[in-house]
């Protein structure tokens, strides 16, 4: 399970410490003017390591450095860093242990559970090794300390397993309600039968579009004699005209077009960037191929045919001009309907 959202804040903070560390002993190596070869050659190269980190996390790629070593090359960098300037920053060795402390639980706290405690552990051994090795602190004063730092790995590692595990509750959670959302979105939007936009959604995108594209074009269909369909073969045939005409209709669109279900049987599309003559040829191919589309359902064989409106501007509208512009397309559509149906009939935007 991933906590990208977690990795990526502290993975931030943990470059951001990496700089400041990097800063806070060079501005005391410089002011302590007790020179050493090794420790100018170290900080020399941390300070491109560090340099690198950023960019790499800047580029985001930090990820193929995070995972070199098995996920530890930068626990081990970091030790070997904070061995070595313990080595050389004499009794301020010290002063470094609660620096020391912060990075593990920083570094821990960019990986899961195991990571971190290993990490912990890795860090202690390098205290351990300076620590008695150099003889700064009587041997127990520097095991007890390592002993503290041990605690605090193990302390670490629980407190970055409750912190992922609350990253991973907010992550369901967030997934869910956007999950949610969108379904929400979806239903308000999508007629539950023919997965066409719904009445509402219809005027919201010719709002958004009609004020923007010109030429325009819509299109209202209507199925002929729907009455007679449900009266005859029952209303679950008429659920399904409706459908298989919706499927046909959208067969027919490009992505950017709108179809939408209008009314009951009524249908209206809308296609941005379209004119005459190509309007009109659109509603015919569509009529055509409802006339043609052997409707069958339960055993029952049946035609359907579809009268279509058509009104198409060359300019882009405002909200009144589009109310306007589905009122003369309804007209147009009657006109069909009361010279005989299962015809289109097309007019320009006045
Ligand atoms: P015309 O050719 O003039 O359009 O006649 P028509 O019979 O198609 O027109 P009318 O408006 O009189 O009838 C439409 C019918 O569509 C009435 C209504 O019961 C039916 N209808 C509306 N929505 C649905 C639906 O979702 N499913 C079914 N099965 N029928 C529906
Ligand atoms: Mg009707
Ligand atoms: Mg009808």
């Amino acid at each position: 399970m991933e906590n990208t959202q977690k990795d990526h804040i502290f993975t931030e903070i943990y470059i951001g410490i990496h700089s400041v560390m990097v800063l806070m002993v060079l501005v005391y190596y410089i002011f302590s003017q007790s020179y050493q070869w090794l420790m100018t050659l170290m900080l020399i190269f941390y300070g491109i390591y560090v340099g690198f980190e950023l960019y790499l996390f800047a580029t985001r790629q930090i990820l193929t450095l995070e995972s070199m070593l098995g996920g530890y090359f930068q626990s081990m960098i970091d030790i070997l860093f904070i061995s070595i300037c313990g080595s050389y920053l004499d009794n301020y060795y010290f002063t470094a242990l609660p620096i020391f402390c912060t990075f593990i639980l920083i570094a821990s706290l960019a990986n899961y559970r195991t990571k971190s405690i290993i990490h912990g552990l890795f860090s202690t051994l390098g205290y351990l090794w300076v620590g008695i090795l150099n003889g700064y602190f009587p041997l127990g004063v520097v095991l007890f300390q390592g002993a503290i730092l041990v605690g605090f790995s193990f302390f670490v590692g629980e407190l970055n397993q409750l912190i992922s595990d609350v990253y991973r509750r907010n992550h369901y959670a967030m997934e869910e309600i956007e999950y949610k959302n969108q379904l929400l979105e979806y239903r308000a939007t999508t007629d539950f039968l023919t997965d066409l936009s719904n009445h509402q959604a219809f005027y919201q995108s010719l709002e958004i579009i009609a004020e923007k594209h010109a030429p325009i074009t819509l299109i209202l269909f209507d199925i002929d004699d729907f009455k007679a369909v449900n009266d005859i073969y029952g209303h679950l045939s008429g659920d399904y005209v409706i459908r298989e005409v919706s499927q046909i209709i959208k067969k027919q669109l490009r992505a950017a077009d709108i179809g939408a279900r209008y009314g009951g049987e009524e249908f209206a599309v809308l296609l941005p960037g379209t004119g005459e003559p190509f309007g009109q040829k659109i509603a015919e191919r569509i009529c055509i191929s409802v006339a043609e589309y052997p409707f069958e359902f339960d055993h029952q064989q049946m035609r359907i045919t579809l009268s279509a409106g058509v009104c198409h501007s060359t300019m882009a509208l405002n909200r009144g001009e589009q109310t306007m512009l589905v009122d003369q397309a309804d007209e147009l559509l009657y006109y069909s309907k009361r010279n005989g149906k299962n015809r289109v009939t097309c007019a320009q935007f006045k």
